[in-house]
């Protein structure tokens, strides 16, 4: 039945890549619940000691399940390895932690993901590692943050929650030129709309939890690029252990088989709600990437296939008034989650990025009256109406 000379398109792997079964004929993936493998032999658990073959030891290392949700994702991204973990921001962790040591140092967009953003400012300098946030499309900046011990370069984009654009093909020419590994928070996009390694992204990181789920069942991370730094990425986590669960590795997978259709009705959606916020009176601005009044606009349709499912909007009256329109709303759910069926609304200011202060906030976008929309998969009327009561 396989025909292996032929090769098959990303989004057919993404549903058709499957681990060595049981031999039960069984069509959807078992659940491998176990800590551990065992052995015939002794020879052979010694080789897999060595690494001299690939045979399961122990979970915290390889398990059937989670090398399934691997195997898709680095076909998605089109890289050639990876490791997949606990949470997303375990997948920043490692892939900063293994790669740098004390004296290095990190060039970092400036609006990042709030808890990477106190991992880079509170954390690595603990262990003599310096980073430097650079505004994203400030370019002259960036030039002025590269220093003789820069050895990282990480950015998001589209960045939380302010939806800027950074330009890969610069970051990762820039990148090049100065020798740094370009580590790329593909979490927004998802590589169904932007691949990084198009641009030369050494690493890419991802929060598994939001649209790869998809469905607000289960955390996830995973991290996955060069071989080389693959290798370096596997041995620091295979001995720190903040490896993904069978469990929500193989829910994790089921999920890619429908990322691509949901991807296309989040997209839609998102912008009719954005063009519909736009109409609204007590609305002060909206953020999309694909309306053509976002900044880096152009940008967006060079890189991305679709606005993806994230829109943001300022309401008119600053925090008071943001907050009535949250305890308005009557559908849309109000939680910390991004990326679900159900369409989400946020707070950034008092949420996300509260651990920020005032001036940090603003230095990177957040203004106190911003609500940032999850658009989900509701009938999107639904989902205006819901918007427009709560606006009136
Ligand atoms: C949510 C998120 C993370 C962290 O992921 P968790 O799974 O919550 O640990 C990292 N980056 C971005 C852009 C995110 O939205």
């Amino acid at each position: 039945m396989s025909n292996t000379s032929t090769k098959l398109n990303e989004l057919t792997e993404a549903i058709r890549i499957q681990i060595d079964r049981t031999g039960e004929g069984e069509h959807s993936t078992p659940l491998y619940l176990t800590s551990s493998f065992t052995f015939d032999e002794a020879e052979t658990m010694r080789a897999a000691f060595a690494d001299e073959n690939d045979e399961n030891i122990y979970s915290r290392f390889t398990n059937p399940n989670v090398d399934e949700f691997i195997k898709k994702m680095c076909v998605l991204e089109g890289v050639e390895a990876g490791y997949a973990t606990a949470t997303g921001m375990a997948a920043v962790f490692a892939s900063m932690f293994a790669l740098l040591q004390q004296g290095d140092h990190l060039i970092c967009c400036s609006s990042v993901f709030g808890s990477t953003h106190t991992m880079v400012t509170k954390f690595l300098p603990r262990y003599g590692i310096e980073t430097t946030l650079v505004d994203a499309n400030d370019k002259d900046a960036w030039e002025k943050a590269v220093k003789p011990n820069s050895k990282m370069l990480y950015i998001e984009t589209p960045t939380n929650p302010q939806l800027e654009i950074i330009d890969l093909e610069w970051a990762g020419k820039f990148s090049k030129q100065h020798n740094l590994v370009f580590n790329v928070d593909n979490c927004f996009a998802t590589p169904l709309l932007q691949k990084p390694v198009e641009y030369g992204a050494d690493i890419i990181v991802h929060s598994a939890t939001k649209w790869i789920d998809g469905q607000g069942r289960v955390l996830g991370g995973v991290i996955v690029g060069k071989k080389e730094l693959i290798k370096d990425i596997y041995l620091f986590s295979r001995n720190t252990g903040p490896s993904l669960s069978p469990f929500n590795a193989w829910v994790l997978s089921k999920s890619l088989e429908t990322l691509d259709v949901r991807l296309q009705r989040h997209c839609e959606n998102a912008l009719k709600v954005a063009q519909a916020l736009k109409q609204h009176a007590n609305v002060e601005w909206v953020k999309y990437p694909f309306l053509e009044d976002h900044p880096q606009y152009e940008i967006a349709k060079k890189q991305m296939k679709a606005g993806g499912g994230i829109v943001c909007f300022e309401v008119k009256g600053g925090i008071e008034k943001g907050r009535q329109f949250l305890n308005k709303l009557k559908m849309l759910s109000m939680t910390a989650n991004l990326g679900d069926t159900r369409s989400i609304a946020s707070h950034p200011a008092s949420t996300t990025h509260s651990k920020l202060t005032e001036q940090e906030r603003l230095n990177v976008g957040i203004t106190p009256g911003l609500i940032r929309i999850s658009v989900g998969l509701e009938y999107v009327d639904d989902i205006v109406n819901d918007l427009n009561q709560a606006l009136d």
